[in-house]
């Protein structure tokens, strides 16, 4: 007896077959003909493997104790689901001392008024963000440049830990920086408290200034490496994380990049393309931008050096396609907002504007700064927990963005391990209904291609790429994993 599953054909003319649960195996031409028509040999390693996996069944008897059994896989890899909202975008102001080409913060002069978010709705934000169910909370601070309203920071961190003596949760902070405006005072406040840091980098000098460039014309490279030298020499060295925003000047450059990264003793990368939204997109236009097909190509040659130089000894990952490895090879879920069935906006993670607005995602805030309020989903002053995150509004997001019943995906193979994005569907595609057309869509171009990419690099790699993936997923040095296993 079959149990539901998808497939594709790949190009090697195989099958790809997996399952709610995230479960795959691959099987030859014949295989899968015997298996669709009942008739594999009981005895065959193949019908073994496709029961243990759960693909089919010996008899219906053991349906009722096989459903359970995937429910628990499913519950598994849905966990992040369970507690609701954990992570809690502040932005703390829209001001900021550089002006990014790439810059979808819609950010104001440093020197501007009136953009700031104040003690009174910091303390409401608190508030907000504690009447959450989750058990764990980690409030991450945004901007503009978050450090130009640190007197904020301070005020929401000593707040939120006093409400939290009441509540005990388990409460984490990051700080999301361009690194510029960072003294020893502010850093012993990071230290004292525990507070992550999180910044971004473009690559050497010339690439990183490209892009991002301070307010007053001046290159912004030497601060910031200044800067993180002073982070890492008070807070430690692993304790600042970056990210690259891919944009049309620095995509033929993958290469350099990730040899500045590994030059300047960062242990990964995470490899962002060019968000597509309004903001970034109207004060941009085309000039930053590249085709998907382009982005792909780039991506998968930026893997495949990120490969090379683990095998070749030097510990370094990409954060996306780790997410998605663990997806794929272990029972675990993650908790990653933007590629999530039902969508992570909201319910995983949410935004509080500087004025005390909220929206289900940075997108959807874009949307309000180029004014469509659409998302809103109402306001910290005027609003409590119960009207905000039972917002129809927020409902129908989630009901719209469950890939096992979108048109199109329902059916992909890819459909365990992905996630949609009911706000591009709706500022892209003009989709009220937040479904989108995912066959035309490049969200659903770029993850397929990738997931397909990975899927193939599992399936056809030697022991030594699997071990990088391994060491990338368990955190563990490449020599080790290695080891582990192959004995
Ligand atoms: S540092 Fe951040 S907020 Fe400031 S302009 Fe650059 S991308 Fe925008
Ligand atoms: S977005 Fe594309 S790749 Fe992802 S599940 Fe839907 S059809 Fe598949």
């Amino acid at each position: 007896m079959l149990l539901p599953f998808q497939f594709e054909r790949t190009i090697a003319n195989d099958f790809l077959l997996t399952n709610d649960a995230g479960d795959f195996i691959y099987l030859g031409p014949d295989e899968f003909e015997q298996f669709l028509s009942s008739g594999l040999d009981k005895d065959s390693q193949t019908y073994v493997n496709l029961k243990t996996k759960h693909f089919l069944l010996d008899s219906p008897k053991y349906l009722a104790q096989t459903i359970d059994l995937l429910a628990t896989k499913y519950r598994s890899k849905k966990g992040y689901l369970r507690d609701f909202t954990c992570l809690h975008m502040v932005v703390l102001t829209l001001r900021c001392n550089h002006n990014c080409n790439y810059c979808q913060a819609s950010s104001q002069d440093a020197k501007a008024s009136n953009w700031d978010m104040d003690k009174e709705t910091a303390r409401r934000v608190v508030d907000m963000i504690f009447e959450c169910p989750s058990p764990s909370i980690k409030i991450e601070f945004q901007g503009g440049e978050p450090l130009l309203n640190f007197p904020v920071i301070v005020e929401i961190v000593e707040y939120a830990k006093k409400v939290n003596r009441r509540l005990n949760k388990d409460v984490s902070f990051v700080l999301c920086t361009n690194l510029s405006l960072m003294t020893k005072d502010i850093l012993a406040f990071l230290k004292k408290h525990n507070i992550e840091v999180s910044t971004s980098l473009d690559g050497p000098k010339e690439l990183h200034d490209a892009n991002r460039i301070l307010r007053n014309g001046g290159s912004s490279y030497e601060i910031f490496v200044k800067n993180l030298e002073l982070t890492r020499f008070v807070l430690g060295k692993d304790s600042v994380s970056a990210l690259l925003t891919i944009t049309n000047t620095n995509i033929g450059h993958l290469r350099e990049i990730i040899d500045e990264y590994i030059r300047l003793g960062f242990k990964n990368i995470f490899l962002r393309s060019l968000n597509p939204y309004g903001y970034a997109k109207k004060k941009t236009g085309e000039k930053l931008q590249y085709r998907i097909d382009e982005y792909i190509a780039a991506y998968k040659d930026a893997l495949q050096y990120i490969i090379e130089l683990n095998i070749q000894g030097q510990h370094f990952s990409e954060s996306f396609t780790t997410m998605l490895l663990t997806r794929i090879l272990t029972p675990f879920a993650t908790g990653f907002v933007d590629l999530q069935s039902p969508a992570g906006a909201g319910i995983l993670g949410v935004i509080y504007d500087h004025d005390g607005g909220i929206y289900p995602s940075d997108e959807g805030r874009m949307l309000a700064a180029m004014g469509d309020s659409h998302f809103c989903l109402g306001n910290v002053h005027d609003k409590t927990y119960r009207h905000i995150f039972l917002n129809p509004k927020l409902k129908k997001i989630i009901s719209a963005s469950c890939v096992e019943i979108i048109p199109g995906c329902h059916s992909c193979v890819y459909q365990p391990y992905c996630g949609a994005d009911p706000i591009r569907a709706y500022s892209q595609q003009k989709d009220k209904n937040y479904i989108g057309h995912m066959p035309t869509s490049e969200f659903c171009q770029k993850h397929k291609a990738i997931l397909s990419h990975l899927f193939g690099l599992i399936r056809e790699s030697d022991d030594e790429v699997l071990d990088v993936f391994w060491s990338w997923i368990t955190k563990r040095p490449y020599e080790e994993i290695g080891l582990s296993w192959r004995q």
